[in-house]
């Protein structure tokens, strides 16, 4: 009986399908040049030494010596995808961004799905955000919408990020992946109750990328063609329906599959199941803004769909997938701060956190000229700077233009309609503690109205599952906080904690200390 495979699984055989009617291209060096042996290093007689004019095998090593860049430090392990944003319904009222400039627009995107914590080899079953980050290619430059799975974070203020990630990733002396370190964080920073919550709940094991939706998160501010701004929030609801794994079956996946999620997603496009979302926003007004009974800003905090419906706008369809990884995939770069005109930033100081931190981080990973690779370049633009030389300039480096401005020899200018919207700051700048902005209401409806009763049970059983693993000082101070959003919330994940810390004592091994080493 023929065994049934996949298209990823197949992927070697239908490569060769594809080319079948050709004869093989010659083998050649990095240069070009044509290689008469590559199985057998060029030796001194048959039992060597090597010649260091083998430059068959010094071309091919030292190339190979370099085939890793940075892993990306948060969202390392990932599956992207190729396709395009459809506008459906016209936002133009609030928005003059080309990319929704009319009803049938169609607009080629790149998308990157990831989970956050784990290393680039690791598994895709665990209980983690996704990214969803999407790059629209747009005639005003690129529109990159860096978001993940939920609409809200851990925390407010950007100055907490490294923090927050030390404490999700390894231990610094035992390189393990430490409760202690997780839960004191979180429960020391009582603003990531919200997204803890969801964490934990059902929608923490989305069942690949495909199921689960996708926001912007941050709040945006949107301009019209009359300059009038209003802010706004990105929303990507998934026409797959949300399905999550319950917890034994990602844990089985992630032991007997951890590429479940990136084989999924390219299995289904290559199959032409062609994945989509449909997209819709938000829409606050300034007035409302400073009215809201929370800070609009505030990456912790959603807006509710009752005050603020959604609006629909479009839909997103991935038809391609990459034909290199590496190429399309591992060197994309996703950069909140690439806005065409139209989409610009709020105050949200974790996006603006992010504005410096994600160009940043690429001009270390992928080198000052990464916006010419391929998978990143405007190309739906056309990119004319003063922006010269560094590493790895692959164009022509604009030839002949003059590369200062301003200058008297017709070279790019500026074109005052591009100017950012006005708007006005006031305050005396200072360090503003938001840590207690009402770190609960929000927190108290998602339990008490969105989860049903099972979806609560199985919520507290996977917070509690988890955070026996901390010392007890950190359980009760984050059960205090969960107390806090709701009486059932904390007393539900206490006990669930005092039937595991009783078990855990019960099991404990006896230590026996040989005759001279220190009991700790
Ligand atoms: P609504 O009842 O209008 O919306 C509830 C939202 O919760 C829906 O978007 C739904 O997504 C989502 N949801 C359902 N189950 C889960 C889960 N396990 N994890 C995460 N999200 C889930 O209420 P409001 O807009 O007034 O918001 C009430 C609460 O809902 C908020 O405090 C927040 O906790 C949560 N929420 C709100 C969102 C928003 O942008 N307003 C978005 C997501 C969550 P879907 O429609 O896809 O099923």
């Amino acid at each position: 009986m023929a065994v049934i495979r996949d298209k990823a699984t197949d992927q070697m055989k239908l490569w060769k399908a594809d080319r079948s009617a050709k004869a093989p291209d010659t083998l050649t060096t990095g240069a070009g040049v044509p290689i008469g042996d590559k199985l057998n290093e060029q030796t001194a007689g048959p039992r060597g030494p090597l010649l260091v004019q083998d430059v068959v095998f010094t071309d091919e090593m030292a190339h190979f010596d370099r085939e890793r860049i940075p892993e990306r430090v948060v969202h390392a392990k990932g599956a992207g995808a190729f396709g395009y944003f459809e506008v459906t319904h016209d936002i133009s009222r609030y928005c003059k961004a080309k990319v929704f400039e009319r009803v049938g627009k169609s607009t080629p995107i790149a998308i990157r799905f990831s989970t956050v914590a784990g290393e680039a080899g690791s598994a895709d079953t665990v209980r983690d955000p996704r990214g969803f980050a999407v790059k629209f290619y747009t005639e005003d430059g690129n529109w990159d919408l860096t978001g993940n799975n939920t609409p809200i974070f851990f925390i407010r203020d950007a100055l907490l990020f490294p923090s927050f990630i030390h404490s999700q990733k390894r231990n610094p002396q035992t390189h393990m992946k430490d409760p202690d370190m997780v839960w004191d964080f979180w429960s020391l920073r009582p603003e990531s109750l919200h997204q803890v919550s969801f964490l934990f709940s059902d929608r923490g094991l989305p069942d690949g990328f495909r199921y689960m939706n996708g926001y912007g998160s941050h709040t945006f501010k949107l301009i019209n063609d009359k300059g009038q701004p209003v802010y706004c929030k990105f929303h990507f609801k998934t026409d797959q329906g949300i399905k999550n794994l319950p917890v034994d079956e990602a844990d089985r996946l992630a032991a007997s599959n951890p590429d479940y999620a990136i084989g999924d997603l390219f299995n289904a496009i290559a199959e032409g199941d062609f994945p989509s979302w449909s997209f819709f926003i938000q829409v606050m007004t300034f007035e409302q803004a400073e009215k809201f009974q929370f800070n609009p800003f505030d990456l912790t905090k959603i807006w509710s769909h009752k005050d603020f419906p959604l609006i629909p706008v479009g839909k997103l369809v991935l038809n391609r997938n990459p034909v290199n990884y590496f190429a399309e995939v591992e060197q994309m770069a996703f950069d909140p701060s690439n806005m065409p005109p139209g989409i610009e930033p709020s105050p949200d100081k974790m996006l603006q956190g992010r504005l410096f931190s994600y160009p940043d981080t690429h001009r270390h990973r992928l080198g000052a000229n990464y916006l010419q690779i391929p998978v990143n370049c405007p190309y739906k633009a056309r990119v004319a700077n003063y922006q010269r030389d560094g590493p790895m300039c692959m164009s022509n480096n604009q030839g002949g233009a003059p590369n200062y401005y301003p200058n008297s020899f017709s070279a790019p200018d500026c074109q005052p309609r591009y100017c950012e919207s006005k708007f006005k700051v006031s305050p005396d700048v200072g360090r503003y503690n938001s840590a207690d902005e009402d770190n609960v209401t929000q927190v108290r409806d998602f339990f008490t109205k969105v989860l049903n009763e099972q979806e609560r049970q199985r919520l507290c059983q996977n917070m509690a599952g988890a955070l026996k693993g901390a010392q007890l000082f950190i359980q009760e101070r984050m059960v205090q906080n969960l107390m806090g959003v709701h009486q059932d919330y904390g007393k539900q994940v206490q006990s669930l904690l005092n039937k595991y810390n009783a078990e855990a004592q019960k099991n404990a091994p006896v230590r026996v200390y040989s005759r001279g080493a220190s009991k700790m």
